[in-house]
């Protein structure tokens, strides 16, 4: 991809300087090149994607298409459907399973001209946070190809760094999005929770889920936030609300803005290099005429066990769908249809989903009911008050994205550890707020992530921060050494 960011590469197609056809084309061009080392994909759609760009030069040329960002190439996470093509989840559940329909996200980036190209590799039905859980096989970190992406959107994450694409859509449960673009120095934002339908989404954690982009620049991600969000009747959560031109927040200053900045995610539990670079990044939005405050929100603390309560207690009702019967794996063992559910799901299932599922259930079981799964749902109260009660007082609460750059492949066998990852993320999932990670510099050569969250909908505040933040720092422009455009 010769071009900077989607934004651009789109008035170039429509200034005829390329065309829609030549652009996916060279996506295609450089994941031949490129995917054997970063291994983002897990299937591609050539044919359907260059017979589209056709199709959308020609509207381009007859004045039809009015999408800002027609005729660019985007990937797709794996879990999220794509009529007559294959939606795995990066499991051997669903190796085999072609999709009857498309997502609700997916057809409006399809309505908006955008070229789907091929489906992102991502833990197995996005439980995980470094894509190691993959049935497949693993992605790599373009940045150090020894070190994990992040997940579980890691292929989302790996494809847009590698410059393989420009965007990408992945998922969010506890931070899917956000710390696989902070591991691979690329803008992943989460909107709130109900702004993207999630129909054709495989469900996670429903109540946790969203769908969001990945970019180069907060501009891009800004241009499909309005492509992607609005209501869906498909969808019972979905919110019932104008989508503003998000592009229109690109703009302005931070001056006179209020910065929260959480001592729960800043403290020791935060790598050195990490905390220096969001000090850093700190800094320059005084510079720039905003204020902060170290503030304590100590809910924050109950965040990782509550949410591994309640995501693993949604997981185990809605993975019992996957059951042998119908379109999954079916085992050939088994006498009775007991039997064979059992051994379906014994096979095709990998360890953390199975540990996610039992986790789950046993949350659930009568008699642990109370004492594990309505605790959570408390915290979980507590934690969306004090971020209200935080709100009152500021616009935006910053922190990492993560508590270390990315790590080696099996440097986190240890599920626990691997758990601990997502500190700093889950909160914003808990309360349904929108987040975002930007990059914000490098330790020891890694990307290191910004993660702002904001006010219920107030989407367009973190992209007016994003954008200042874009305006006065360069890396969002950094290539991975051997993957420059
Ligand atoms: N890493 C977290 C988990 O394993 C979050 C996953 C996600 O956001 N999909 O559950």
């Amino acid at each position: 991809m010769s071009y900077a960011s989607a934004l651009e590469a789109a008035r170039a197609i429509k200034e005829g300087e390329t065309t829609s056809q030549k652009l996916t084309q060279a996506a295609f061009d450089a994941i031949n090149q490129t995917d054997q080392d970063v291994s983002a994909y897990v299937s591609l759609l050539k044919e359907e994607a260059l017979e589209q760009a056709t199709r959308v030069d020609a509207r381009i040329k007859s004045g039809e298409c009015r999408s800002p960002l027609a005729g660019v190439p985007i990937g797709i996470k794996d879990n999220l459907n794509l009529k007559g093509s294959k939606t795995t989840c990066s499991s051997k559940m669903l190796e085999n399973f072609v999709s009857p329909y498309t997502a609700t996200a997916v057809q409006k980036v399809i309505d908006a001209d955008l070229i789907p190209v091929g489906k992102l590799n991502m833990d197995e039905f996005a439980m995980g946070s470094s894509t190691e859980n993959s049935a497949f096989f693993t992605t790599k970190n373009p940045w150090n190809l020894d070190c994990v992406p992040g997940g579980s959107s890691g292929g989302s994450a790996a494809t847009v760094a590698s410059n393989q694409v420009l965007l990408s859509l992945g998922s969010d449960t506890g931070g899917s999005i956000r710390q696989p673009a902070a591991f691979c120095g690329v803008v992943g934002f989460k909107p709130t929770y109900g702004r993207v339908s999630r129909y054709g989404l495989v469900a996670f954690a429903s109540s946790l889920d969203q769908i969001g982009p990945f970019s180069r620049t907060i501009e891009d991600t800004a241009h499909v936030l309005s492509i992607i969000c609005g209501h869906d009747a498909h969808d019972s959560t979905s919110l019932q609300m104008d989508v503003p031109d998000f592009s229109t927040a690109c703009m302005g200053d931070v001056k006179g803005l209020k910065i929260a900045v959480p001592e729960e995610l800043f403290g020791e539990a935060i790598d050195e290099g990490v905390r220096q670079r969001v000090q850093d990044s700190l800094d320059l939005f005084v510079e720039q005429g905003a204020s902060y405050d170290i503030v304590s929100m100590t809910s924050f603390n109950a965040a990782l066990a509550s949410y591994y309560i309640i995501a693993p207690a949604e997981a185990s009702a809605n993975l019992a769908r996957f059951d042998g019967v119908r379109y999954t794996h079916r085992s050939s063992d088994g006498e009775t249809l007991k039997e064979m559910i059992v051994a379906s799901r014994g096979e095709a299932f990998g360890e953390e989903v199975k540990r996610r599922i039992m986790v789950g259930t046993f949350a659930l079981s009568s008699g642990y009911y109370d004492a594990f799964y309505v605790k959570a749902q408390k915290a979980r109260t507590v934690m969306r008050r004090e971020f209200d009660r935080i709100f009152s007082d500021y616009d935006v609460v910053l922190s990492p994205t993560t508590p270390s750059v990315a790590f080696p492949f099996g440097a986190k066998e240890d599920p626990m550890q691997m758990y601990l990852n997502d500190s700093a993320t889950i909160p914003a999932n808990m309360a349904g707020l929108p987040a975002v990670s930007l990059p914000c510099g490098f330790s020891d050569g890694m990307p290191v992530g910004l993660q702002l969250v904001g006010k219920p909908c107030d989407e367009a505040m973190l992209i007016k921060m994003g954008y200042a933040f874009q305006q006065q720092t360069d890396f969002h422009k950094r290539d991975a050494e051997g993957f420059s455009r």
